[in-house]
């Protein structure tokens, strides 16, 4: 049992359609969770489109930030009408809107050629984000790939035109996942721009405090020394282990799969859920 819990599509910063996405996952997994950035608009889609034999987990993996670090927060299997948290995930959302303007003014102050009209037919139908900006200075020359556009030249963190977006305390989060009836699991929390260092096991005290259910251990950006203090850190706070690909098709080279979680911390998540069901095709 293949086991992938930390997936994007184009209804945030992925490549692939939630329909295309499920029809690959199915030949790479088992069970996929989709978890696109602050919105759950591709659980339809994915849903619709879901082959026979693969199992849907609707997430999403939600902005938040702490001590000016960007932390993310997945969450699984909560109501999608729950009020509370679907008021947030729209202010998310829509704060994407306005701080990618902002960042799109930087660039041509900067005196790059760049338009609204592009970046915003990049993010199409997703929540907008870097990434798309990023796309658009690929498409323009101005930088060779998507991850050059991720450094303090332009929109790396606190990078000459990088933007602050609203963000969400993550125990408020958690707190907001777990009255919807969902599952929070701390994404990638040692991931270049995530970590809390050393303030990690402290958040995660917090966190647990407010219904943390796991960490995402196993991860692309994680290395062994990584896995084995977060192995740790779940194992003393009786949190679950997750592993995942965090796929995001063709900007990343990740494939799905590429991390995966035990069947037994997902039986876990399963157990805790009481928002929304898996879909099983
Ligand atoms: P945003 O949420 O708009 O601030 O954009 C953050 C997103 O950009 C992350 O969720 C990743 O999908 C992507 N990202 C962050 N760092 C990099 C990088 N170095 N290379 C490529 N994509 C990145
Ligand atoms: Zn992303
Ligand atoms: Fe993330
Ligand atoms: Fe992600």
């Amino acid at each position: 049992m293949r086991i992938d819990l930390h997936t994007h599509s184009t209804r945030s910063d992925g490549t692939d359609t939630p329909a295309d996405l499920v029809a690959k996952a199915a030949l790479a997994v088992d069970v996929i969770a989709l978890t696109d950035h602050d919105t759950v608009d591709g659980w339809r889609d994915a849903a619709a489109a879901l082959p026979s034999g693969l199992t849907l987990v609707p997430g999403a993996e939600i902005s938040c930030g702490a001590d000016g670090r960007s932390l993310h927060m997945l969450a699984y299997l909560f109501d999608p009408a729950a009020p509370e948290l679907t008021c947030e995930l729209e202010r998310l959302a829509t704060d994407r809107v306005r701080r990618a303007h902002v960042m799109v003014t930087k660039l041509q102050e900067l005196g790059v050629p760049i338009s609204w009209d592009h970046v915003a037919g990049a993010a199409a139908d997703g929540t907008i984000g870097r990434p798309h900006i990023a796309s658009a200075l690929v498409d323009l020359g101005v930088v060779p790939d998507v991850r050059s556009a991720f450094t303090p030249a332009w929109v790396g963190h606190g990078g000459r035109a990088y933007a602050e977006k609203y963000v969400l305390d993550p125990v408020v989060a958690v707190g907001l996942i777990r009255r919807a009836g969902g599952v929070a699991v701390l994404a990638h929390p040692l991931a270049e721009g995530h970590s809390l260092g050393d303030g990690l096991t402290e958040m995660t005290r917090r966190l647990v405090d407010a219904g943390l259910a796991g960490l995402e251990v196993d991860h692309p950006s994680h290395d062994v020394d990584d896995r084995r203090r977060l192995r740790e850190i779940a194992a003393a706070f009786g949190l679950v282990a997750t592993g995942s690909s965090d796929y995001h098709g063709r900007i990343k080279d990740t494939e799905l799969g590429a991390c995966t979680t035990e069947p037994s911390a997902f039986e876990t998540i399963l157990d805790l859920a009481t928002g929304t069901s898996p879909v099983v095709g």
